[in-house]
């Protein structure tokens, strides 16, 4: 049985979901105001991973997954360039895919739009006004954290902000964030024109599609505070119910010692890395490391992935056709299926399939191409004939 590390717990736990035959997930897509880098790759494809390495073990699995097309970085770009905020989410929704189809990352069972879910953003804010967990001060509906019971679900001390910012702000709380922001502009609503906070579009999304508790939520590790923290403590003031059975959450990839993101400018954007090395070595690389290890983004690891890549293709090459597997083939599939059982760890894998490889290059095993038609639909890497 698989087990995978939850943040909630901190743990790796044997995965259990809701329904026996049944996944059902939500991974937090991107804000579409610039093109994918190395950092999007690693989360998308390291989804991708456990996405169809639960449907090889017979999982139906549904995944949602959607876009942030309101953010102020989005009207800013458009500012900049003389588009409609429209336009630049839409032109970079495509390069998502563009980009994704690239890596061979599957599509999802649905994408979502925060801006196609706006009424029911409305009515969620509304249900938690009713409720007593939001109030309106100044210009904003503020989300009462201290009188829904508190964050703590992935966190535990955080420190409080400074208490006369706080009283500035109008909020009543440290904590309080945002669930509607009054500007005169943007979407019509009952508490004024403006736009929604980004938490509860994902509470939205995902109780709108997948129901009111998700078996798996997916996202970069520096979603964790506030994001994730917040989507958990609106769905429980909502339903009452726990939101989410496992978070699962990757680490970041470093470049140049610093976390790669669109915002500290430190990036590689993929298209520019598939200039270089192919697809199949940038999700080798990937896929080198355990999703929680941090990844150093480097030529010299890039080259190396290279190298491991030109032997399993080689071994693979050598292997296809032959279909019978012998008790060694055997048990390097073996190998191969309990390394992702233990948390995913793609890397110990990857290390099975080259011990394999170098063995079947020496001609010392036959019959291992199933093993390879593993590498190809479960870790999704094409083999290419060598
Ligand atoms: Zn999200």
């Amino acid at each position: 049985m698989m087990r995978i590390f939850n943040t909630r717990t901190g743990v790796k736990e044997f995965f259990i979901p809701q329904d026996p035959f049944e996944v059902k997930v939500y991974v937090c897509g991107p804000t579409v105001y610039d093109l994918c880098h190395v950092g999007h790759a690693r989360t998308y494809v390291n989804f991708d991973v456990l996405k169809r390495y639960l449907t090889s073990l017979g999982y139906n699995v549904i995944h949602v997954q959607n876009f942030t097309d309101i953010d102020e970085k989005i009207d800013h770009r458009a500012k900049k360039e003389g588009l409609s905020p429209r336009e630049v989410a839409e032109r970079f929704i495509m390069e998502y895919f563009f980009d994704m189809d690239s890596l061979n990352v599957t599509r999802a069972t649905r994408y979502t739009k925060a801006s196609e879910y706006v009424p029911k953003i409305i009515k969620i804010t509304e249900r938690l006004l009713e409720l007593g967990y939001a109030y309106r001060s100044g210009d904003a509906i503020y989300f009462d954290v201290e009188g829904a019971g508190g964050f703590g679900e992935l966190v535990r001390d955080l420190k409080s902000a400074i208490v006369d910012e706080v009283r500035a702000s109008g909020k009543r709380g440290p904590f309080d964030f945002v669930l509607w922001r009054i500007t005169g502009e943007g979407f019509e609503s009952p508490f004024g024109r403006g736009v929604p906070g980004w938490h509860t579009e994902c509470v939205a999304m995902s109780m709108d599609n997948l129901g009111e508790v998700l078996d798996i939520h997916w996202g970069g590790k520096d979603l964790i505070y506030p994001h994730h923290e917040c989507e958990a403590l609106i769905a429980k003031a909502l339903t009452g119910k726990r939101f989410v059975k496992y978070w699962v959450h990757n680490e970041f990839v470093l470049l140049k010692g610093q976390k790669m993101s669109k915002s500290s400018g430190e990036r590689a954007y993929i298209r520019d890395v598939l200039k270089r090395y192919s697809a199949e070595v940038l999700r080798t690389w990937i896929l080198s490391s355990n999703y929680r290890e941090k990844i150093e983004f480097s030529e010299e690891s890039l080259r190396k992935a290279q190298l491991l890549y030109e032997k399993i293709s080689r071994a693979a090459t050598k292997a296809r056709g032959n279909e019978g597997m012998g008790q060694c083939a055997k048990d390097y599939a073996e190998l191969f299926m309990s390394a992702l059982d233990d948390d995913l760890e793609t890397g110990q894998a990857l290390s099975v399939v080259e011990e394999l490889s170098d063995r079947v290059l020496e001609g010392k095993i036959e019959g291992a191409w199933r093993i390879f038609s593993l590498v190809e639909s479960v870790l999704g890497i094409k083999i290419r004939p060598h």
